[in-house]
C-alpha cells in the first residue's frame, strides 16, 4: 500500500477575453516507489521542492514522474527529477531511452503492487490515470484532466470546455474510472469521494 500526499490542489477559472487561470493538482505517492504525479507549470519549481521537503523527500528520491498528459501545466518541472523514469501520457522514457508500451491497446503499466498507470484517453488521446491503493485500503484515482473538478459531474460543460480531443471516449473513461475508484483526484480541483449516485450520473453521460 502507498501513502498519498496532495502537494497542491489544482484550480481553473475562466475569465473574460478567452483567458483561463489554471494549475494542476500535484501529488506525491510514497511506498515501494516514490512517485510524483503532474508537476505543474515551469514557474513552480521552488514550491514543489519545498513541498517535497516537508514530506522528507528530495527530487533525487523520486523513482517515477507521471504526467497524466502532455499539457504545459502538467509537465513543467519534470526536469527536477533526473533519477526517475518519466511517464508522460503514453510515452515512457529514461534519458534518451524510450520504452515501447501498448497503452494504446488498453494495457495497464504496473509500477508496484499498489500503483499502476492505466490509459484513459479523452482529454487528449494519450491521457493516463494513476490508480493507487492507499494505506487505508481505498482505491484512489489520480486522473489528471479526465475529471477537471468535482463540479464537472453535474455540469459536463466544465470538462468539455477545458478541452476534449475525444468526448465519447472521455465520457466512457470517466465512468469506467468512477466504477473502480473510491476517491478521485481531478486535474484542477480537490479530491472527492465517489458515490453510487455519482457513478449512475456518469453512466448516463455515455453516448
Ligand atoms: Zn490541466
Amino acid at each position: 500500500m502507498s501513502e498519498i500526499a496532495v502537494l497542491f490542489n489544482g484550480y481553473s477559472t475562466m475569465s473574460a477575453n478567452d483567458e483561463m487561470t489554471a494549475n494542476c493538482t500535484c501529488t506525491l505517492i510514497k511506498g515501494a516507489h516514490n512517485i510524483i504525479v503532474d508537476t505543474m507549470t515551469a514557474w513552480d519549481s521552488d514550491k514543489i521542492i519545498s513541498a517535497l521537503k516537508s514530506h522528507g523527500v528530495i527530487p533525487e528520491d523520486i523513482n517515477y514522474v507521471v504526467s497524466t498528459h502532455g499539457h504545459s501545466d502538467h509537465i513543467g518541472n519534470n526536469n527536477l527529477f533526473l533519477k526517475a523514469k518519466h511517464i508522460v501520457g503514453f510515452s515512457i522514457s529514461y534519458k534518451d531511452k524510450y520504452y515501447i508500451f501498448p497503452f494504446d491497446k488498453g494495457q495497464e503499466y504496473v509500477i508496484n503492487e499498489s500503483v499502476k498507470v492505466v490509459p484513459t484517453p479523452g482529454h487528449t488521446l494519450s491521457d493516463v490515470t494513476v490508480l493507487v491503493k492507499s494505506n487505508q485500503g481505498e482505491q484512489v484515482a489520480i486522473t489528471g484532466d479526465l475529471f477537471e473538478k468535482h463540479e464537472d459531474i453535474e455540469d459536463p460543460n466544465i470538462w468539455l470546455e477545458a478541452g476534449s480531443e475525444d468526448k465519447v471516449q472521455q465520457a466512457r473513461n470517466r465512468s469506467k474510472i468512477a466504477d473502480i475508484a473510491d476517491w478521485i483526484m481531478p486535474g484542477h480541483g480537490a479530491q472527492f469521494q465517489v458515490t453510487k449516485e455519482l457513478r449512475q450520473t456518469l453512466r448516463k453521460q455515455i453516448v
